[in-house]
């Protein structure tokens, strides 16, 4: 099969030809159908979340079964599937409290197994992890319903508990910050979004927020705090650098939430964060990442009732070959939207 392979850190990927995967014990073997690009791929790109050289990237994914293991009994071939990131192995104390996300035994295709930069990807752990694809769904737009759309959700609903008529501050306009923008107005809460392309800024504007402030031009957790009335009750960084971190928690009212969703890396881990705001705002901070899959339903269930179209976070479709280019323009900020590969051939 052919697959877009990181042979050297900041490289271009090389578009090879390998094997085709096996499935293994209860698992499957997808034929790829969509894959996002997202900026945790770019964290293993540049080398900052290695993985053993040379890999096949790519996380957020959805497809068609083509093969299944020994002990899988929930999926057969011609079943449209989307999977979470994070596949937990669905037997141990976490995942038998729900909990998913930190299952000790997880598998991440993209990062632990190789991913779905290609024309097929085996993914473990099925019949704990595999959602049918609901009909309706694009494909490309299901690819981000494995990462962007579903950290979003989980941060917003199953961190933060955001509440209708809360105001909601998204730092970062990325796939994800404009997903929780999205997803936070449809559930009933004032938005403003925070970026420094003013690009973005407008694209959020147009679906969803109601205010945005270009963090180019000064303080942006004034501004938010202004906007607000006081300070926003939940914010969500969705960046992953220290500025947007303090300034997100420094943008809240007192008894404020904060989601910490942008993967952190550099000088991010060892940030000093502004205490004092989280002392006398009695402030929550959270931590986020992905979405066990069981949360699935209900997101789908609350996007037919919303009636809340995703689709303008897809802003290109594009062939494995044009993996590289995307990858490379995370080191810069970003065009609104996200790209997703769907063409295995190109
Ligand atoms: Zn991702
Ligand atoms: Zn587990």
């Amino acid at each position: 099969m052919r697959a877009a392979r990181l042979t050297a850190w900041r490289a271009p990927l090389e578009i090879a030809s390998v094997p085709d995967p096996e499935p293994p014990a209860g698992g499957v073997v997808l034929r790829v159908l969509a894959c996002g690009v997202c900026r945790s791929d770019w964290h293993a790109w540049i080398g900052a979340d290695p993985v053993p050289l040379p890999f096949t990237l790519g996380h957020e994914y959805s497809g068609e079964v083509v093969a299944v293991g020994t002990g899988v009994t929930r999926w057969k071939p011609g079943d449209r599937v989307v999977a979470p990131f994070i596949l937990a192995c669905g037997r141990c104390p976490s995942c038998a409290a729900g909990e998913q996300t930190t299952c000790a035994d997880q598998a991440v295709p993209g990062f632990t197994l190789p991913g779905a930069y290609a024309e097929f990807v085996a993914v473990p752990f099925a019949d704990a992890n595999l959602t049918a694809l609901p009909e309706a769904l694009d494909p490309a737009l299901a690819a981000a319903f494995g990462c962007r759309v579903t950290t979003a959700w989980h941060a917003l609903t199953g961190r933060a508990g955001l509440r209708p008529g809360e105001w909601l501050a998204v730092f970062g306009c990325g796939g994800i910050g404009l997903a929780a923008a999205m997803l936070g107005r449809a559930m009933g809460a004032r938005v403003v979004v925070i970026d420094v392309v003013e690009e973005k800024l407008r694209h959020a504007l147009a679906h969803g927020a109601e205010a945005a402030v270009d963090a180019s031009r000064g303080q942006a957790h004034e501004a938010v705090r202004e906007i607000t009335g006081g300070g926003a009750h939940v914010a969500i960084e969705a960046l992953g650098i220290p500025a947007t971190a303090a300034a997100a928690l420094k943008s809240l009212r007192k008894l404020g939430r904060m989601v910490q969703v942008g993967m952190p890396s550099g000088d991010h881990v060892t940030q000093a964060l502004p205490w004092d705001a989280v002392y006398s705002g009695q402030l929550a901070i959270y931590g986020t990442r992905g979405m066990p899959a069981w949360r699935y339903p209900a997101l789908f269930d609350f996007l037919t009732a919303s009636r809340l179209d995703l689709s303008p976070l897809i802003a290109r479709r594009i062939g494995l070959s044009g993996a590289s280019a995307e990858l490379a323009a995370f080191d810069g900020p970003a065009a609104p939207g996200v790209a997703v590969i769907t063409d295995f051939a190109a």
